[in-house]
């Protein structure tokens, strides 16, 4: 068993969606994976404990409910990444 934190797989399924839709935004590894940590920080933190594929429909389902919540947060994240790169 272990324990996953399903935001952040759900946040960097997006991340890709959201910064192509960005085309001001760089997108070195750099400045994706401030945009992932900013916008993990928030967003809730939910732990599932996972075992096998089992997890996969409670993730699907709480993608749905997560869904805007998520955009919206990396959305935010990118403003504060261009407005402040760390390079
Ligand atoms: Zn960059």
């Amino acid at each position: 068993m272990e324990l996953k934190n399903f935001m952040e797989k759900l946040v960097m399924e997006k991340l890709d969606i959201v910064i192509n839709a960005n085309p001001s935004m760089c997108n070195c590894q750099r400045c994706r994976y401030d945009v992932a940590a900013l916008a993990l920080n928030s967003l809730p933190t939910r732990y599932v404990a996972t075992s096998s594929g089992a997890t996969y429909t409670k993730i699907n389902s709480l993608d749905q409910q997560f869904h805007v919540d998520i955009i919206s947060a990396i959305t935010q994240a990118i403003r504060l990444v261009k407005k402040n790169p760390h390079h």
